[in-house]
């Protein structure tokens, strides 16, 4: 199939390079240059503008950092829609609000388009494995028509109803992840002051009652998982400025329905802190330093 993709970052480099070894052919933009021309080198197509990437292809696929690049490279003069055919689906697997997805929704159906919310879950590891999960909303028959292309990023492509639900099973799985990592970065910085080694704690944690997958898989102590950020100077991973906006994002959709969030607020509160003090771009497992002070942020 032709695939236009759009943002290639940390999440996006890793699943464009899984539609090229699916055998797509990819056409790809970003405003990293380098980031294109690495997607190049793998043998992807460049384009110059999302118009470009949207042109003469079968889908369109968006991974973009927040709700404002969204609206922009759908609808800005450049954009998507000024080089789509008719017919053709929008997937965005961005994190963002659910009323900007039914606004992007209407502007593609206003002309003959697709606009299905597909955020993801599974990390930058998920990403490069193709083992992703996609939390789909959108009609059963625009479902349908995303999953093959889904299915060469992913394993588990989850249908959650109609537009904008995605949006909403992804706000509340991060919600959790951002409670969770604060919540294990606590523990494990306290069990190293305490005196174990945190290797030990964190293999008692992942079979035990604490377990979850800020402990087994991407613990926030370095040295602890091998894989994880955390051990390698907290970089390329979910940054902590991105998990601010899904907390927010969470904040903000529980106000619309008069809900409290008492420890997504506290979560927010924790981000928030280290991104003031510089440390936004380090994955956001780097929230231990707030307990754990190793000069680095
Ligand atoms: P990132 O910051 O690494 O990458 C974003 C990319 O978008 C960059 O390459 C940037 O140059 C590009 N970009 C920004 N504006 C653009 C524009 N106008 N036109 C073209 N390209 C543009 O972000 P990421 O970690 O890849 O995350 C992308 C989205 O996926 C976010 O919404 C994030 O919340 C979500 N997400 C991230 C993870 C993760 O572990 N990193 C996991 C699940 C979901």
């Amino acid at each position: 199939m032709k695939i236009g993709f759009i943002g290639l970052g940390n999440m996006g480099a890793p699943m464009a390079r899984n539609l090229l070894k699916a055998g797509h052919a990819v056409t790809v933009f970003d405003l990293s240059t380098d980031a294109v021309g690495a997607l190049v080198d793998a043998g992807a197509k460049a384009a110059a503008s999302p118009r470009a990437a949207a042109t003469d292809v079968e889908c369109v696929i968006t991974m973009l950092p927040a709700a404002a690049h969204v609206r922009s490279v759908l609808s800005g003069d450049d954009g998507i829609l000024a080089g789509i055919a008719k017919g053709v689906a929008i997937v965005d697997s961005s994190t963002i609000d659910p009323a900007t997805v039914k606004a992007c929704a209407q502007l593609a159906a206003a002309q003959g388009n697709l606009f299905v919310d597909a955020p993801v879950s599974g990390g930058t590891s998920g990403a490069a494995a193709g083992t992703l999960t996609f939390m789909v909303g959108g009609t059963a028959a625009a479902y349908e028509q995303v999953k093959p292309v889904l299915l060469s990023m992913g394993k588990n492509i989850v249908h959650c109803g109609d537009t904008g639900t995605g949006q909403i099973a992804k706000i509340c799985n991060n919600l959790v992840l951002g409670i969770t990592m604060a919540g294990v970065a606590e523990a494990m910085a306290l069990g190293a002051s305490l005196g174990i080694d945190p290797k030990v704690l964190g293999g008692i944690m992942s079979t035990s009652t604490g377990r979850s997958w800020s402990v087994d898989t991407y613990n926030p102590y370095p040295g602890v998982i091998d894989t994880a950020p955390s051990s390698r100077g907290y970089t390329g991973g979910f940054g902590t400025d991105l998990m601010l906006k899904d907390l927010g994002l969470a904040t903000d959709a529980a106000k619309s329905v008069r809900q409290p969030v008492y420890l997504g607020a506290l979560a927010q509160q924790l981000y928030q802190t280290m991104s003031t003090k510089g440390a936004g771009k380090l994955d956001f497992s780097a929230v231990i330093k707030l307990y754990r002070d190793d000069g680095a942020a």
